[in-house]
């Protein structure tokens, strides 16, 4: 069976989470957001969730160590055997380096969604999720119909805790500093394809998909509608 890693990279609030939904439904594969995750553990109160959360609030990335023991946990579950999407990781050169050790031969495919740095203020602060299944609105950019309530589940609205003006300042010099290497990380190993993540999200959409397709060419995987 041939297995697929999939990696949105982007900056933060470059539509990663947005893309990482549909793709995850319309390849097959489970949707692994350490951000998610991470706020799973904040809401339950966990030991990990108490020792990221200072991180997180300030906008700066939680340290590798506790990054990699809870994405290699979640990885190791049944439904990622044939594969799995990354949104937010890896995020370090040395997180790349731990997932590479563990996909052996397996290239990943990877996708770095382009916005920016003018557009990342104004695209996070007027962000919204919902409470209740995730979904995610943009106060103008993609309203929902009823003000505050999910169009998909009905379920509250809330803007989260990192996405204010001053955390972005941070988030995107964590970004520039540690994250924007892997796209030269990748590009000497795979390659990676670069889509523009200003154009709509349905546009977005097809760009990854043209870009997948474009990188399993031969080796068998199916993009299956
Ligand atoms: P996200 O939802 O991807 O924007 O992530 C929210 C926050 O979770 C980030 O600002 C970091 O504090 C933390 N985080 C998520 N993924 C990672 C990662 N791969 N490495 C380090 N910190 C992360």
């Amino acid at each position: 069976m041939s297995r697929t890693v999939l990696i949105l990279l982007g900056a933060p609030g470059a539509g990663k989470g947005t893309q990482a939904v549909r793709l995850a439904q319309t390849l097959g594969l489970p949707h692994i957001s350490t951000g998610d995750l991470f706020r799973a553990n904040l809401a339950g109160g966990t030991d990990l969730g108490d020792r990221a959360r200072s991180f997180m609030d300030q906008g700066e990335l939680v340290p590798d160590e506790l990054v990699l023991e809870m994405l290699f946990d979640r990885v190791s579950q049944e439904d990622c055997l044939a594969g799995y999407l990354l949104d937010g990781f890896p995020r370090t050169t040395a997180q790349a380096v731990a997932l590479e050790a563990r996909l052996e031969n397996l290239v990943p495919t990877v996708i770095d969604i382009q916005v920016p740095d003018s557009d990342i203020e104004e695209r996070i602060v007027g962000r919204r999720m919902c409470k209740d299944c995730g979904a995610i609105y943009h106060l103008t950019f993609s309203a929902p119909a009823q003000e505050g309530t999910c169009n998909a589940c009905s379920g509250p609205l809330y803007q989260r805790k990192d996405d204010t003006a001053a955390v972005v300042r941070t988030r995107l010099e964590e970004y520039h500093q540690k994250t924007a290497p892997l796209i030269s990380f990748y590009s000497e190993r795979g390659g990676v394809s670069a889509v523009d993540g200003r154009l709509k999200p349905d546009l977005v959409f097809e760009a990854c998909i043209a870009s997948i397709q474009g990188s399993n060419q031969g080796s068998g995987h199916g993009v299956n509608n």
